[in-house]
């Protein structure tokens, strides 16, 4: 079923339920927005709503996990003020509460007062656990920044009987119900676009998550690398987030600028399962030494050097060959040094084999050179396979 059947469908069949909580509403559309207690009464039975309509998860790993990423940032929330682009930053504390709905959708949505709801779909398709407090802090700042009740209240100025068809399909917990989703329901949709509300909304939910997972020791890039990952399958904008959180090349490339504006560097492999270099420690003859892999494969088995340890130049250049990775790098920048002793990326040097290094590795120099190389081209291949459609 389509979101917008759903939407409309639920309308006719929750009308009555709803009266109460649409009073409470309208009251508030009219004068001012309610911040605070109202707003998580109505979240209450909007909460309420839902977990009659869907099947919520009782999973106890999926929900630690969800519920200590979201509490998290939710102090975050609830003790700091950014800036709104849209909505008010004013900061009303909220008990937010975290569930999972046990639905393959590709999806996350908020209502008042903090109830975050993210969907099985949504822990399937993310990467990494900064990815996954992307989405909930995203979700965080619709609630915090008062988005709904803002909405709502300048819906209702054009036109109260769609605020309040707004409300109803918020409070039957449609399908990825959050407030851009209902709105791209039917002509609200159109309205909405008219008043800009869609994208203001969506962008001020960007930017202060991406606040919000800095503030609170997440890697802000797993908003972007998973709201990348998604533009690139239209299969999922068709009845995912983006049915609820438009997307378009504008939304990634404004949550981009924002990363970089507060100098977090981008490294798409830290918030990602994208292949890369890492570094694990085997026993040889005895000892523990520590090499770098890519994919399962042994690359390089740095020896110990004057002034570093075999387990820094691991490190190092572990990270070096994941920097590459993520800067765009085509296969044919990679070259094996012709002195055989290394790696060459844009003709600089990425890695250099000792003869020490590849005593260790039972290899020659020139050995160990290649595999390296054809180890890194690979994984460029693969990207450039991925990334094509
Ligand atoms: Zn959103």
């Amino acid at each position: 079923m389509s979101a917008r059947s759903c939407v409309f469908r639920n309308f006719i069949l929750r009308a009555a339920t709803l009266f109460t909580a649409i009073l409470i509403l309208g009251t508030a559309v009219r004068s001012e927005p309610v911040l605070g207690e109202k707003e998580a009464k109505l979240g209450q039975e909007a909460a309420a709503q839902i977990a009659k309509e869907h099947k919520l998860s009782d999973n106890a790993a999926d929900l630690k996990t969800v519920r200590e990423i979201g509490e998290r940032i939710a102090a975050v929330a609830n003790s700091k003020e950014v800036p709104a682009l849209y909505g008010s930053s004013k900061v009303t504390p909220f008990q937010y509460q975290f569930n999972i709905i046990e639905e393959p959708d590709v999806n996350a949505f908020s209502v008042p007062g903090g109830y975050i709801y993210v969907y099985r779909g949504l822990l399937d398709f993310v990467q990494s656990e900064h990815e996954l407090a992307g989405v909930i802090a995203h979700e965080i700042v619709h609630a915090a920044h008062h988005h709904m009740v803002y909405l709502l209240e300048k819906q209702a100025s054009l036109n109260n009987q769609i605020a309040i068809a707004l409300l109803a399909s918020i409070m039957s917990g449609a399908r990825a119900s959050d407030v851009g989703n209902i709105v791209l329901g039917a002509q609200l949709y159109q309205i909405a676009r008219l008043n800009g509300y869609g994208m203001q909304a969506e962008r001020d939910a960007d930017y202060g998550a991406i606040i919000y997972m800095r503030d609170a020791g997440y890697n802000p890039v797993g908003l972007l690398t998973f709201l990348e990952r998604l533009a690139k399958r239209p299969e999922m904008v068709d009845w995912g987030i983006y049915r609820s959180h438009p997307l378009d090349a504008q939304r990634v490339a404004a949550a981009k600028k924002v990363i970089q504006d507060l100098g977090i560097p981008i490294k798409r492999r830290e918030t990602t399962r994208a292949i890369k270099a890492e570094v694990k420690v085997d026993t040889v003859d005895g000892k523990e030494i520590p090499g770098v892999y890519i994919a399962g494969t042994l690359i390089y088995r740095p020896a110990a050097t004057e002034s570093k340890t075999s387990a820094d130049i691991a490190k190092e250049t572990a990270d070096a060959i994941n920097h590459v990775l993520d800067s765009n790098v085509q296969m044919y920048e990679i070259k094996t040094d012709p002195s055989g002793y290394g790696v060459l990326v844009r003709d600089k040097p990425l890695l250099v084999v000792s003869d020490a290094d590849a005593k260790l590795m039972g290899k020659t120099p020139q050995e160990v050179s290649k595999t390296a190389a054809d180890a890194i081209r690979a994984v460029v291949w693969k990207q450039i396979v991925d990334t094509v459609h």
